[in-house]
C-alpha cells in the first residue's frame, strides 16, 4: 500500500500529539444502526433492483406512464408476472458490450498513467494524497479520470463518424438486458467488498463493524478497500463505469430520437449540455473529489457498490430515456429558463465546493468575495486519541448557509426535469430522489461534525443557523 501516515503541523486539519487537553468530538462513521436505520437499510436491499426494474420498464411498456401499470395492476388488466415476461431478459449480446465496457475502463485507470494534467493548465492529474483516513493514514491516487473521459469519448466518435463498429443507439438497444449486467456487477462487487473485508481487508484499523450483518452489507465495513497498490474500489466504482458512461448513455438516447424521429429536440441537447457540465466538472475536479463525503467518511459496501453499478447510470439518466419516448420541442422562453436555472444551479455549486476547497487548501489565507474570509477555529480527535486543529469558514457561500453547494446541485438536477416539459411525473423522480438523498446527507454530515467538532460545531451552526435556503432549511 502507498498509504502514509502523517501528521502535518498547524495547517488546516493540523494535529498536536497533546492528548491531555480537553476531548474534542470523536470522528469516524457516526451513525449508530438503531431499528428506524435498519429497516431503511433492509427496505432498501429488497426494493431498490425493482424501483429501478420499475422507471426502465414504464418507458418500455408503458410510454414513461408511472400512473398507467399501477392502473392496469389495480384493474387486474396487467399483473407482475405479465409486465415481468413482457421486459427483456438477459441477454449475452448484452453481456459482451458490459465486459468490454468495464474491461475498457479498467485498462484505462490502471493502465494509462494520467498525461493530461501536463498540458491543460489549471489541472490537477496524476498521484494524489487522499484525505486522512480515521485510522490516520493518507492514500495516494492515481486521478486519470478526465484522461479517460477523454478516450473513450474519442472512441464513441471515431465509432460513430469512421468506424461504424456498432450503432451509437447501441446502449438505448440494449438497456434493460443492460440492467442485468450492471446488477450482477453490483451485487458482486459489493458482496466481494464485504467478504474481503472479513478476510483480507487493506486497511484494518479502518474497518468498522456494526454487528449488524444488513447493515454492514449496505454501508460497507472497509473505508478504502484495494486490490494491489492502485486499485481503488471507491474511486473506480464512483467515477469510472457510471459517471464515465452517463454522458455515453445520453448520447446514445439523442442518437436515438434522431433514428426515431429524424431529428433531436432541444430538450435533449438542453439535458445532454447540462449533464455534460456536470459529468465534465466531476473529472476536471476528481482530485478534489478525493476530499467529498464519500471518499472522506462513506465505507465501500452495497450503498456504493451497487448504486454505482445500477442507481447511477438508469435512474440519473431518465430525462434523456423519456424524450426518448416523448419527444418534447420546448418553447424558446422554456428553453431559456431551463438553460438559466441549470447555470446558476452550476456557477452556486461549483462556486461553493471552490470556495471551501480553497479555503481549506490555503489554510485560510485566501480571497473570498474579495475579503478575508471569516471562521472558527475548532478541534477534534482522531481514533488515535491525537488532537487535531480544523477551521469552518463562515465566509461567501459557506456564511449564507450550511450546504449551499446542495442547493446548487438541486436547482441543476431540477433543470434538468423542466427540461422534459410538464406530461409525466416520471422525468422528475430525479428531483424527488436527489432532494431525499442531499437532505440526508446534510443532515447525516451535520450529524458526524457535530460529533467530530463537539462545541465548536454549535458555534458555528449559531453563527450559520440554516442549512440549505436561508431563512426557510
Ligand atoms: P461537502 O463538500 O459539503 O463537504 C462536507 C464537509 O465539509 C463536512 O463534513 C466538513 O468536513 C466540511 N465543512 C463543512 N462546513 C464547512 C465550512 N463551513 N468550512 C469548511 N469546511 C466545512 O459535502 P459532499 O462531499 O457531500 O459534497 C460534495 C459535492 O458533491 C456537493 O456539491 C454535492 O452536491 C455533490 N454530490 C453530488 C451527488 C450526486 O449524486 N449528484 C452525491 C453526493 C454529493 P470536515 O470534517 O473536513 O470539517
Amino acid at each position: 500500500m502507498e498509504a502514509t501516515r502523517r501528521r502535518p503541523k498547524h495547517s488546516s486539519n493540523s494535529v498536536s500529539p497533546d492528548v491531555t487537553e480537553e476531548p474534542a468530538g470523536q470522528w469516524g462513521r457516526a451513525w449508530e444502526v438503531d431499528w428506524f436505520s435498519l429497516s431503511g437499510v433492509i427496505l432498501l436491499l429488497c426494493t431498490a433492483p425493482f424501483q429501478v426494474f420499475f422507471f426502465v420498464m414504464a418507458c418500455d411498456q408503458y410510454q414513461c406512464s408511472v400512473t398507467q401499470p399501477l392502473v392496469e395492476l389495480y384493474s387486474g388488466e396487467a399483473t407482475l408476472g405479465s409486465i415481468w415476461d413482457k421486459a427483456p431478459s438477459f441477454t449475452w449480446t448484452a453481456a459482451q458490450i458490459y465486459t468490454a465496457w468495464v474491461s475498457l475502463q479498467v485498462v484505462l485507470y490502471m493502465c494509462v498513467p494520467d498525461i493530461t494534467h501536463k498540458f491543460l493548465p489549471g489541472y490537477s492529474g496524476g498521484v494524489q494524497d487522499g484525505a486522512r483516513t480515521p485510522a490516520g493514514l493518507i492514500n495516494k491516487y492515481e486521478i486519470n479520470g478526465l484522461q479517460s473521459w477523454l478516450i473513450t469519448h474519442a472512441l464513441w466518435y471515431a465509432n460513430a463518424k469512421y468506424f461504424h463498429w456498432f450503432s451509437p443507439t447501441i446502449i438505448f438497444d440494449n438497456w434493460i438486458p443492460l440492467l442485468w449486467c450492471t446488477n450482477i456487477l453490483g451485487y458482486s462487487v459489493s458482496t466481494f467488498a464485504f467478504i474481503k473485508a472479513y478476510l483480507f481487508p487493506t486497511n484494518a484499523e479502518d474497518c468498522k463493524f456494526t454487528g449488524n450483518v444488513f447493515y454492514n452489507y449496505m454501508m460497507g465495513i472497509e473505508f478504502n478497500p484495494r486490490i494491489g497498490k492502485w486499485f481503488d474500489f471507491k474511486l473506480f466504482f464512483n467515477g469510472r463505469p457510471g459517471i464515465v458512461a452517463w454522458t455515453l448513455i445520453n448520447l446514445s438516447y439523442a442518437a436515438k430520437q434522431q433514428e426515431l424521429y429524424g431529428y433531436v429536440t432541444n430538450s435533449m441537447i438542453l439535458v445532454n449540455v447540462l449533464q455534460g457540465i456536470y459529468v465534465l466538472d466531476f473529472f476536471w475536479n476528481e482530485a478534489w473529489y478525493l476530499k467529498t463525503i464519500d471518499i472522506c467518511h462513506d465505507h465501500f459496501g452495497w450503498y456504493l457498490g451497487w448504486g454505482d453499478c445500477v442507481w447511477l447510470p438508469f435512474l440519473y439518466t431518465l430525462q434523456g430515456l423519456y424524450l426518448v419516448y416523448n419527444p418534447v420541442q420546448l418553447s424558446t422562453a422554456h428553453a431559456a429558463a431551463v438553460l438559466l436555472l441549470g447555470l446558476t444551479g452550476y456557477y452556486i455549486f461549483r462556486s461553493a465546493n471552490h470556495q471551501k476547497d480553497l479555503f481549506r487548501r490555503t489554510d485560510g489565507k485566501c480571497s473570498i468575495w474579495g475579503k478575508k474570509p471569516t471562521f472558527i477555529e475548532c478541534a477534534y480527535r482522531s481514533a488515535d486519541g491525537c488532537l487535531h486543529h480544523s477551521k469552518l469558514m463562515t465566509s461567501g457561500f459557506w456564511g449564507v448557509a450550511r450546504h449551499l453547494n446542495y442547493t446548487g446541485d438541486l436547482m441543476g438536477s431540477l433543470a434538468y426535469c423542466v427540461a422534459c416539459g410538464f406530461g409525466h411525473i416520471h422525468p422528475y423522480f430525479y428531483i424527488f430522489y436527489m432532494t431525499i438523498l442531499l437532505v440526508h446527507r446534510c443532515v447525516r454530515d451535520e450529524h458526524r461534525c457535530r460529533s467530530k467538532y463537539g462545541k465548536d460545531w454549535k458555534r458555528y451552526t449559531d453563527a450559520v443557523p440554516y442549512r440549505l435556503l436561508p431563512g426557510i432549511f
